[in-house]
């Protein structure tokens, strides 16, 4: 019979406890020179979660944060579901007026602002305070308790009320377990979309959807145990793409930059051995064109996980070659991060280097824990052929996707539909079962009546030797309809012009593919995670003229 000994509500919380006595000694966390083992991190998560409920946090209250990969991010990612409640790690690159919708929307008790941010979340209190006032009839809503959290390497000083995050963990209680969790269905953290296509949407996971992701990710990407894992991927992201936890389950070594720069990056890469890193693909630009003196040699192996958008395949070849070994994932925010990985086989070994490129830059096939995956034409629900050719929305199913959206019924509804979850991409399945993405739904070209895939083009466009980075959308033909519009940031090293770059396209795809404008532009328009607004480059495009 089904009893509390045999039938555990999961949750990823467990890991840290099992971590603590395992991996006891074991380093748990490095911050430039702040140090913890895993006894102490579990130490500290106990303290943190006892001193939440002091502060009258209880079961299902919003716990916002808006800090960069430091040590008290980390912790907060078991300590906020230890005391009941639901974390928000926010965005770092959202503006004032984002910050105070979602402090707004979530209802959020406490906000935690690292030492950095205290200039944007007082603009965005500011704001929330305003709106408050205009709507205090219809709102029971507070401001919410705000709490610094100071350099933990050299304290600032800079405040925001009179609460301090090392306060916090000073008065609180080790020996506190958390709460019980009752359901494994309840929720663990709140996160919002980035914004690409629509307006932010709260995406809540359960802590069985997150237990379950991170096993799955784990195991899918091989992580064995004592991983020295860099922070190059913001944990605000679907929570560090669930290796907040992940790191935790296999008594890793979480190191943790505060900014995303190639020198900090190669300098915690040679120094800490670091075995395994995520980043989008915007980050191996910054990787690959890192000055002489940022640069160190990669002689251990190092584990990329990448995803968030396209990876062209001529870009995974220039990162192999410096020595990094990668994995392609895909996924979004309601999946709670990677949901298919581009699993390797070991037929491919023997495979030319840029043909197992191209093999990996395919989205792959899904994670264990995700019950299925399809490409559907949506109008029918009839599957796709395994073709390689014929395109569908990509739909999933499983226990990785979320609970729903945040308040939001009619949102939440649309997203589920059949018993699907439909992700708003379209893609394709090839003969093997692996799956490619061709585009967001919304991104698709359709030009006289052909659909072009913007990423197939832009995957051509990045093997041209003096391109740094392209994306292309959708501009208004007098004949086609729409046709495709390139808009490319060059390399500082490389000269060439718009009539060279239509030329290489002609080489290298169909007539009908060939963007009909190219236009050189200092850098791409992009969202808080770096993905490339095409949104802003579709309003451009509009005002520009073929030549
Ligand atoms: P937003 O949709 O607001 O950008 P997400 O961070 O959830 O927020 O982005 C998920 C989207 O990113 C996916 O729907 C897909 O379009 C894109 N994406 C994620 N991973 C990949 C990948 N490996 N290849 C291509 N596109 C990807």
């Amino acid at each position: 019979a089904k009893c509390p000994a045999n039938y555990v509500p999961l949750t990823p919380l467990t890991f840290i406890k099992r971590a603590s006595m395992v991996y006891s000694n074991r380093t748990s966390v490095i911050c430039d020179g702040v140090r913890f083992n895993w006894r102490q991190t579990y130490d500290r998560c106990c303290r943190l979660a006892y001193s939440l409920r002091s502060l009258n946090i209880v079961k299902n209250d919003v716990v916002s944060v808006l800090a960069p990969n430091v040590p008290a991010l980390y912790e907060m990612h078991f300590a906020v579901p230890m005391a009941g409640a639901v974390l928000n790690a926010m965005n770092t690159r959202l503006d004032a007026k984002n910050i105070a919708t979602i402090l707004i929307h979530s209802e959020a008790k406490i906000f935690f602002v690292d030492y950095e941010y205290v200039p944007i979340a007082s603009e965005a209190l500011r704001l929330l305070v305003a709106r408050l006032e205009r709507t205090s009839n219809s709102t029971e809503y507070a401001m919410p308790l705000v709490i610094v959290i100071d350099d933990i390497n050299k304290p600032t000083g800079v405040r925001l009320g009179k609460l301090e995050y090392e306060q916090l963990i000073r008065h609180g209680n080790p020996r506190y377990p958390g709460e019980d969790l009752e359901d494994e269905w309840d929720a663990i953290a709140l996160n919002y979309t980035s914004g690409t296509t629509s307006d932010p949407k709260g995406v809540v996971y359960s802590h069985r959807g997150a237990f379950l992701s991170t096993m799955s990710l784990i195991q899918g990407w091989e992580m064995g145990t004592e991983p020295v894992y860099l922070w190059s991927l913001p944990m605000f992201h679907c929570n560090g793409w669930t290796f907040t936890w992940g790191v935790a389950a296999r008594g890793g070594t979480n190191v943790c930059i505060r900014n995303t720069t190639a020198g900090n990056m190669y300098k915690s890469i040679s120094n800490h051995k670091v075995t395994h890193m995520c980043c989008a693909p915007v980050v191996f630009n910054i990787l690959l064109e890192a000055k002489p003196h940022e640069r160190r040699e990669i002689t251990t192996t190092v584990n990329i996980l990448t995803g968030g958008a396209p990876p062209p395949s001529a870009l995974l070849e220039k990162m192999e070659d410096l020595g990094f070994h990668i994995m392609h994932a895909y996924g979004l925010t309601e999946a709670t991060g990677p949901a298919l990985v581009c699993e390797w086989q070991s037929k491919w070994n023997h495979l030319p280097r840029d043909q197992q490129a191209r093999l990996k830059a395919r989205q792959g096939v899904s994670i264990l824990t995700l019950a299925d995956v399809d490409v559907k034409n949506k109008d029918t629900m009839e599957s796709v052929p395994h073709d390689g050719t014929t395109m569908g929305e990509i739909v999933l199913r499983g226990s990785s996707i979320m609970k729903g959206y945040l308040k939001d019924e009619n949102e939440t509804a649309k997203a589920f539909q059949k018993g699907w979850f439909f992700t708003g991409d379209v893609g394709v399945i090839h003969p093997d079962g692996y799956l490619e993405i061709k585009d967001r739904s919304k991104d698709v070209i359709i030009s006289g009546g052909e659909n072009i895939s913007s990423v197939e083009l832009e995957s051509v466009l990045f093997k041209h030797p003096a391109v740094l980075e392209a994306a292309v959308v959708a501009m208004p033909h007098p004949r086609w309809g729409e046709s495709p519009c390139a808009f490319v940031v060059l390399k500082n090293t490389v000269s060439t012009s718009e009539s060279k770059i239509m030329a290489y396209c002609q080489k290298h795809m169909p007539k009908f593919m060939v963007p009909k404008k190219v236009e050189f532009v200092k850098e791409l328009p992009k969202t808080g995670t770096g993905k490339v607004l095409k949104v802003e480059l579709r309003k451009l495009a509009k005002t520009l003229r073929i030549s």
